[in-house]
This record gives C-alpha cells, sequence and structure tokens, in this order.
C-alpha cells in the first residue's frame, strides 16, 4: 500500500491516529501537518467554522526535496482529497458554472513569519472568473479577485516580483485619482488583468497558465521549494530550527472578504498580546479585503470589539463620531458575527491552553476561521497571561511556572525612561512592543548592522519592514515604523524577539533615499540622530531620554508566579551584595540572605584609604596594628548597614581577597610621577624653599615605587591574595572578623535578627583553614565577652582552588559550610585568566564550536561540574550537616542553576537584580527534575 502522503481535515487527525494506532500528541500533529495544518484540522474537530481544506504532510515535502518529484501517489490522493472539499463545498474545481477556488498555504511545524507566502484564488482563469461574476453578480470583485491571484501566483511561485504588478495598480488609481484598491473601478481592473497577463508573457514567453490542476501542481511544488529558500534558511539558522523537517502544504476553500462591505477579514488575540489583559477580543480587520490586505498596512485597519475601538480612537486623536462613522468596530458592525467569534475564541483557549492567535475571513455576514496558533507575546503579557490562565484554571501553577522563560523576568526588570525627566516628544505611534531604547536612527536594515556591529545602539527606521530587515532589526536596540498597525511584520517580528518597537506611526513620514523623517513639528531626524522610542506607550522623542528602574513592586502577577515558584523549588536563593543598599534592594526582590559580601570595596573608601595604605607597607607591627585600628570603624561601619537591611537572614562575610597591590598606586603612575618630581627639581633648582618640599615628597614617591615593585607578581590572579593574604598580613583576618562580630552583636542589641557567617577565600590546602580558624574564633569569642552578648555564627570556606574540591573530605571537617567560587574554579580548572581568555579567544572559541559555551557564564558541567559534585558527595560524607551553596555568576543563570538543583546544593546566590530570575529557575529545576 502507498504511505498516505494527504489527510482531510475534517478527520485527518482520526486517519492519523489509525496509523499510529493511538491518538496523536499535539506536537505530532504538527511535525506531520505543520502548524497550520494541525490547526485547520483542530479547529474543524471542535466544530469551528473552518473552509474544507486538507494538507499534504511535512514528509511529502521532505521526500520531494530528496527526489525533486512528488511522492508515489500523493498527487493522485491530493486529487482525491479535492475531489472530498468539491463535495462539501458544492462546487468544483474548474467548473464553468460553479467552480471552487483555493488557496495554497505553507506551513511549517514552527511559524516562520513571513518566511513562505500563500496563493490565494487559484483556479481562477477567464471562464472560472466569469463564472464567479455571474454567481456572485459582482463583476468587480471577480476582476479584484483574478489580479490578485496573477500578482500572487507570478510572484510566489514563478518569482517574478509582486512590485512591478502593484506599480501598475498604483498606476491605475492614480489615473483613476482614487486612493484606496476598493474605489478602483470595473473597468480598471479589467484593464489592470490584461496589463497583467501581458506582463507575463513577456518574461515567461507563455500564457499565464489558465489549467487550474497545473496551477495547483506548480504552486504545490513552490511551497515545497520555499522551504528552502534563502530567507528561510537565514531565519531556521538563527532560530535554531532544524533544516530536515520540511513544510506542509495547505489547501483551503476560498472564503471571500472581499465580496463587499457584508465581508471583512482580519487577525485577532484570544488576549492583548502586549499587556496579557484578557477584557475582549485584540485585533483587527478590514472591511471588503483579502486576507494579506491587513498585514500589508495598505488601509488603516479598524478594531475588533468596541472597547478596543474606542481606546484605539482615542489614541490616534479620532472623535467618537468620526470613529463610529470611519471606524467602526466588528462588534457594532456585526455584533451576531461578534458573538460567535467570542464563543470560537474560548474554546480554542481551551484546546490549546494558551492565547490564541488567530486568522478570519467573513464572507457575506458569514464567519470563517482560517488559521490559529499560540501568539507571540511580550514578556509581560506572557506573564500576566500564565498566571490569568492558572487562576482560570485552564493550566496548573506548575504549567504557569514552566512557561516563562528566565529571560523574561530580565526584562521585566528592565529599566524604563524616566517619567521626570525632559523629553522632546516628537511623535505618538503605536505600542507594539514594550521596552525603552535609545539609539542612532538607522534607515537601513544594513547600516544598523553595521554601527551594531561597531558597538554602536541603534534604532532601526523604516517605513515598514519586511523579511529582509530581520537581520538589521534583530541587531538593533529598538524599531521604528511608519506603516501598520498591531500585527504588522515589524510589531510581530519585535515582540517575539523582544525588541521594543513603535509601529504605525503616521505622523513620521520616512524619506529612505534621503535617510531622515519629519516630525509634525518639523522636527527632521537624520541618519546618525539620536532618537528614544517608548514601546510601553508608542512615544517617540528626539535625543536620547534617561533610564530609570522598573518598578518590581507594580507587578502583581510577576510577583505571583514568582511566590508559586518559591512554593516549589527546593533550592534556596541568596544574593550577593557588597553595599547595604544593594542587600535591601535583593530582599526586596526576594533575597533569603546574603550569600557573599565581598568586602575589598570598604578598602576603597576614600576615608580609609590612608589607613589602608599604611597598613600594607607597615614596616612595624606598631605600625601595622595602628593602621588596621584605623581601618576598623569603616568597616564596621558598613556591615552594620548590611545586617540591619538582612534582618533575620544570613550574611556571610568574604574576608578579604584581591592582591593589595590592588590599594596602592599603581607602578606606572608612580615612575611617571618621580619622573615629574625630578623634572620640577631641575627647573626649580634655585628655588631653596621649594626644593626642600619636592625632594621630600620625592622621596615619598620613590619609597612607594620601591614597595610596589617589591610586590609586584608575574600572575597575580594566583599570587599572594585570599587566605594566603590573611595569613602573611599580621592582624588583617582579626581586624576583619572583629569589625564584622562588632557590628553583629551591636545591631543584636537593638534588636535586630543576626546571622553572622565568615567566608575564607581561596583555601586549597585544609591547614590554612585550621590557621584562620583559629584565629577567628578566638576573635568571636573575645568581641562577645566585651560586647555581652551572644550571638550565632557559622564558618566556612569557598572551594575555588580545585585542590580544595579534590581534598573536600578533609577540609570539611573544619568547615561548616561550603560556597562554590564558580568564577575562580573554572579559571583554574580550565587554566585560563578570564579576562585574558575573553578578550583574546574565549569568543572565537565559542564561535567555532571548540567550546559549546562561554564556561564563564555557564557553568561547565563535565568539568568544573565534575569537581563540585564530587565535592558535594565527599564534603557531605565527612561532614553531614554541611551546608552548600554557589556564589559565583553561575549561580544567577538558569541552566547552572539546574544543575546545581540536580547536585543537591542547599542554595545559590546571584546579584540582586538576578534573585528573581533565580528562584523561577529553581522552581523549574524541581519541576523538571521530578518529572524525569
Ligand atoms: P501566513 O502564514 O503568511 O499567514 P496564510 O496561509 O495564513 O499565510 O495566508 C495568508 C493570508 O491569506 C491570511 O490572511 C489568510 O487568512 C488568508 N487566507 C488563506 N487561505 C484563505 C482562504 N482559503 N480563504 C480566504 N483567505 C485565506
Ligand atoms: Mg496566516
Ligand atoms: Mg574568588
Amino acid at each position: 500500500m502507498t504511505k498516505k502522503w494527504v489527510f482531510l481535515a475534517r478527520n485527518g487527525k482520526q486517519e492519523y491516529a489509525k496509523i499510529l494506532g493511538r491518538e496523536p500528541t499535539l506536537d505530532e500533529m504538527k511535525a506531520l501537518f505543520g502548524g497550520k495544518g494541525a490547526g485547520l484540522m483542530a479547529m474543524t474537530e471542535a466544530g469551528a467554522p473552518v473552509p474544507p481544506s486538507f494538507t499534504i504532510t511535512t514528509e511529502a515535502c521532505v521526500e520531494y526535496m530528496r527526489t525533486r518529484e512528488f511522492p508515489e501517489g500523493m498527487w493522485e490522493q491530493a486529487l482525491e482529497a479535492l475531489r472530498d472539499i468539491e463535495k462539501q463545498a458544492g462546487k468544483k474545481f474548474g467548473d464553468a458554472e460553479n467552480p471552487l477556488l483555493v488557496s495554497v498555504r505553507s506551513g511549517a511545524r514552527q511559524s516562520m513569519p513571513g518566511m513562505m507566502d500563500t496563493v490565494l484564488n487559484l483556479g481562477l482563469n477567464d471562464v472560472t472568473r466569469a463564472a464567479l461574476a455571474k454567481l456572485t453578480q459582482n463583476e468587480w470583485f471577480s476582476y479584484d479577485a483574478y489580479r490578485r491571484f496573477i500578482t500572487m501566483f507570478s510572484d510566489i511561485v514563478m518569482g517574478y516580483s509582486r512590485s512591478y504588478f502593484e506599480e501598475k495598480l498604483d498606476e491605475l488609481k492614480k489615473r483613476e485619482g482614487v486612493e484606496t484598491d476598493p474605489e478602483v473601478s470595473v473597468e480598471g481592473l479589467k484593464w489592470l488583468v490584461n496589463e497583467y497577463k501581458a506582463m507575463y508573457k513577456a518574461r515567461f514567453g507563455e500564457d499565464f497558465p489558465s489549467d487550474p490542476y497545473k496551477q495547483l501542481d506548480l504552486a504545490i511544488r513552490a511551497v515545497f521549494d520555499s522551504w528552502n529558500g534563502e530567507r528561510a534558511i537565514a531565519y531556521r539558522e538563527h532560530e535554531g530550527i532544524p533544516h530536515h523537517w520540511g513544510t506542509a502544504v495547505n489547501i483551503c476553500t476560498m472564503v471571500f472578504g472581499n465580496m463587499g462591505n457584508d465581508s471583512a477579514t482580519g487577525v485577532a488575540f484570544s488576549r492583548d498580546p502586549s499587556t496579557g489583559a484578557h477584557e475582549y477580543l485584540y485585533g483587527e480587520f478590514l472591511v471588503n479585503a483579502q486576507g494579506e490586505d491587513v498585514v500589508a498596512g495598505i488601509r488603516t485597519p479598524q478594531q475588533i470589539s468596541l472597547k478596543g475601538s474606542r481606546e484605539w480612537a482615542k489614541r490616534q486623536g479620532i472623535s467618537e463620531e468620526e470613529r463610529r462613522e470611519k471606524y467602526p468596530s466588528l462588534e457594532e458592525l456585526m455584533p451576531e458575527v461578534y458573538k460567535e467569534f467570542l464563543g470560537i475564541v474560548d474554546m480554542l483557549e481551551r484546546y490549546y491552553r494558551d492565547m490564541q492567535d488567530m486568522e478570519f475571513t467573513i464572507e457575506r455576514g458569514k464567519l470563517w476561521m482560517l488559521q490559529t496558533r499560540n501568539g507571540k507575546r511580550t514578556a509581560a503579557a506572557a506573564v500576566k497571561i500564565a498566571v490569568d490562565m492558572a487562576k482560570e484554571g485552564i493550566i496548573t501553577k506548575e504549567e504557569a511556572i514552566m512557561r516563562i522563560e528566565p529571560e523574561y523576568v530580565d526584562q521585566l526588570l528592565r529599566p524604563t525612561f524616566d517619567p521626570n525627566a525632559e523629553k522632546h516628544l516628537i511623535a505618538q505611534g503605536l505600542n507594539a512592543s514594550p521596552g525603552a531604547a535609545v539609539g542612532k536612527a538607522a534607515f537601513t536594515a544594513e547600516r544598523a548592522k553595521e554601527w551594531a556591529a561597531q558597538g554602536e545602539d541603534v534604532i532601526l527606521v523604516r517605513p515598514e519592514t519586511n523579511p529582509d530587515d530581520v537581520p538589521g532589526m534583530l541587531v538593533s536596540k529598538g524599531v521604528l515604523t511608519q506603516k501598520g498597525g498591531a500585527t504588522s511584520h515589524a510589531a510581530v517580528v519585535a515582540r517575539g524577539n523582544n525588541l521594543p518597537c513603535v509601529a504605525g506611526c503616521g505622523e513620521i513620514s520616512v524619506d529612505t533615499n534621503r535617510r531622515m523623517f519629519t516630525a509634525p513639528d518639523g522636527t527632521v531626524i537624520k541618519e546618525g540622530d539620536i532618537i528614544s522610542i517608548d514601546g510601553f506607550t508608542g512615544e517617540v522623542y528626539a535625543g536620547a531620554v534617561p533610564l530609570v528602574a522598573s518598578r518590581y513592586e507594580q507587578q502583581v502577577e510577576l510577583i505571583t508566579l514568582l511566590s508559586w515558584a518559591d512554593e516549589i523549588r527546593t533550592l534556596g536563593v541568596r544574593t550577593n551584595a557588597d553595599y547595604p543598599e544593594d542587600a535591601r534592594r535583593a530582599v526586596a526582590f526576594g533575597a533569603e540572605g546574603i550569600g557573599l559580601c565581598r568586602t575589598e570595596h570598604m578598602f576603597f573608601d576614600p576615608r580609609a584609604r590612608d589607613a589602608v595604605v599604611r597598613m600594607i607597607i607597615a614596616e612595624t607591627d606598631e605600625e601595622r596594628q595602628k593602621a588596621l585600628d584605623d581601618m576598623l570603624p569603616f568597616q564596621e561601619q558598613d556591615f552594620e548597614g548590611i545586617f540591619e537591611a538582612m534582618d533575620g537572614k544570613p550574611v556571610i562575610m568574604r574576608l578579604i581577597d584581591p592582591p593589595m597591590h590592588e590599594f596602592l598606586p599603581s607602578r606606572e603612575e608612580l615612575v611617571d610621577d618621580v619622573y615629574h618630581l625630578k623634572l620640577e627639581i631641575l627647573k626649580n633648582a634655585n628655588s631653596f624653599e621649594k626644593l626642600d618640599e619636592l625632594r621630600a615628597e620625592l622621596d615619598e614617591k620613590e619609597r612607594m615605587l620601591r614597595i610596589v615593585e617589591g610586590m609586584w607578581e608575574v600572575n597575580p590572579m594566583m599570587g599572594l591574595r585570599g587566605c594566603r593574604a590573611g595569613i602573611m598580613y599580621k592582624g588583617l583576618t582579626e581586624m576583619q572578623t572583629r569589625a564584622y562580630f562588632q557590628a553583629a552583636c551591636r545591631c543584636a542589641k537593638r534588636g535586630i535578627d543576626v546571622h553572622p557567617e565568615v567566608m575564607i577565600p581561596l583555601v586549597g590546602v585544609v591547614n590554612e583553614l585550621k590557621l584562620e580558624r583559629e584565629k577567628l574564633e578566638a576573635v568571636a569569642k573575645q568581641v562577645m565577652e566585651e560586647e555581652g552578648i551572644e550571638v550565632p555564627y557559622m564558618f566556612g570556606t569557598m572551594i575555588e582552588v580545585p585542590r580544595a574540591a579534590l581534598t573536600a573530605s578533609e577540609i570539611a571537617q573544619h568547615a561548616q559550610f561550603f560556597s562554590f567560587g564558580t568564577n575562580d574554579l573554572t579559571q583554574m580548572t580550565y587554566g585560563y585568566s578570564r579576562d585574558d581568555a575573553e578578550g583574546k579567544f574565549l569568543l572565537q572559541y565559542v564561535e567555532r564550536g571548540i567550546l559549546p559555551e562561554n564556561p564563564f557564564q555557564v557553568l561547565d558541567q563535565e568539568g568544573v561540574g565534575r569537581l563540585v559534585k564530587m565535592c558535594v558527595e565527599e564534603g557531605r560524607a565527612a561532614n553531614p550537616d554541611l551546608e552548600i551553596g554557589i556564589c559565583g555568576e553561575h549561580g544567577g543563570e538558569p541552566k547552572s542553576i539546574d544543575f546545581c538543583h540536580r547536585v543537591g546544593l542547599d542554595y545559590v546566590s546571584c546579584s540582586p537584580f538576578r534573585v528573581p530570575i533565580a528562584r523561577l529557575a529553581a522552581a523549574q529545576a524541581a519541576i523538571r527534575n521530578r518529572a524525569k
């Protein structure tokens, strides 16, 4: 028996189930029939009004790509299916009385917007056109359909660009003195069709194919071939879609939105793709138009719901009277259709359990559904929709959590424009994709790419965008278009890629030739001028508008989602914070403690600076102790602020880590100073008073230079730093510990719940740890006695030297906690110094596939991870109470967090802004690994 290549929408799922011997899953349906085909079948099955259709499978496409021929039996099966839809529609393909017209539509497993086109009105020739005119009593319509068909067929199937055909149409409109397509006369359209046929013949040397079966054959081949078109390949590379999937071909009975004023076509979203709101039907339509007109942005579309329409008019500054007269909503125009539509949308949402993006056509007052798919949405909408759907009982809380990319959370915490800043508003467009962006205006995708490659921030400004602009859009900070609505190409691509976008900004006129646009107030923005666009509001400003942090407290849905995540996750989430301000922010974001408080910044405090330098260069113990005593109050002050912010939560203070020479002036600077002082001395040879002063200064600088040179290290990353410095600089560990415990005790006395933890950096040998611990415990004990209060505390070590990981069982006996410092651990495991590596070869390594990812961003699970895993196992075996966390940058990266969950860490610690991301990623890790 030959393979089944063709399935009817009305029973495709059952037929496929027969072959599989079970119900296919949604993913299997999409894999075989493409997203569009699976959608047509699902809608048909659910009882929605779908024009009779059939689908040629992706498998047929794969076979065709291999042999360049239709696979055996496919064409016969297609004809058989055609007979079936003829029967359903009560029309006949190519018939001179009652002709069936079809659309031939591509549809891959994943939607690839604008990549592969659709031919509408296939089956038209002079005979069927005449029949159509007679049947519908509408000659104008028949010619309109015909001229569209010739245009699309020539363009998509034959590669004869539609712009030539559109030029002719424009020429006609100008001659007739009309602005929009529906105003063109029948005579005009008749002339146009003849003109088109002549153009076709001149180009290809043969007549436009009049045999509907020939048309169908060629169109199917063209859809198959388009899978390997240049743009499609580029899109797949960018999105990581496999090249071997192939596309399905959908053949659908035509329904006509261009049959008059009781006909229309449009696109709708079940929820607002920009905010996620679920109040009414979102979307747009055009009266008396066919499919592609809405997306093309040729005419101003009308809003589907009354409420949406009123909001739209308000934004556009259109009065209620004008709106009702010129741009009424579908709800007002066809209330019955609107009601039916609402019911269908609700059903589809429940079937797909997600927000739907739908295409529909109304033919003489009858609604037809042509497509449905899970809609693209902004990060904010994604979170709101997931939370709402869980509350509505459509999905579970866990599904809601799994649906949100952790990076979306990052986006939601991104800055917006400062509302108090002075701004020069020059235009208002549609808020097509949220986010604030500032950059140089570029008027072509090429220029955008060129500037972005030089590290410039770019805003791509276009009259409207098409797939050729996509590479330029992706490297831009934002996109501004003059034409097109919320469903225009620019808006869809921008939302899909999290790019701020203001679309349909009709107030500006973009001149791509002169690379500039003019705003209503006369402001001219030329290529390279800085502009700011606000995708939240649709506003466009001249110049750079300053940005402010986002308001987490106001993001109610995100807060709800994260509270669900907290119920599920088992990993703790702490933060890396050095300042009270950061600590407070992190607590607001949900941090449960400080996993790493670096103390070195206190050494840079200008007030402590002099004492720090004296401590380092001290020649006697007394001098050093004096300097340390002077440093202590500054340290203590900072610690108190942090304990206050972290009331009730643990705070891990890490003892000083970087090499000491970082706190001294650089050698180059000193050499320079010495040189200039010597010159000054020569110049002032006669002024004794000045000379004394200069000589004293020179002595001082030379002494410092000797010290700095004495401290010079070949490789400071691996030199005298971390606990080695604590051990070599007498009194340093004691001073830091004293400051820390004094702060803790004093805060405790004020009623603050303190949980101090001290962490020793860069331990590689257990004896280092023992030594430091002895000093530390003595000071802690002494301070608590002096202050007359006991505070519970812990003592632990960082694991960042491979040897520490390798000897975990020894080290664990002398530590209450481990914290993986995966930055250093990665450096030392690979033998890369991060700064050198990232500057010189690492990024190339990733590009050339030598490394799968930058190991400083995503934890290397095989190598560094193996050390971590072993260390956890051996450490816990030696000390079952050992608490283990991670404080490297990886602690805020979702894939690394999943790893941390799997190896059984107690917590991750990351920068304050990544705390919400880590909470979500930790919950996802728990769910994902439970499922396994
Ligand atoms: P795309 O993937 O680019 O959206 P589609 O195949 O969905 O391509 O079709 C392009 C346009 O033509 C859409 O607006 C769609 O609704 C419309 N269309 C497709 N098939 C039909 C049909 N049988 N009758 C009427 N309109 C159609
Ligand atoms: Mg479509
Ligand atoms: Mg380190």
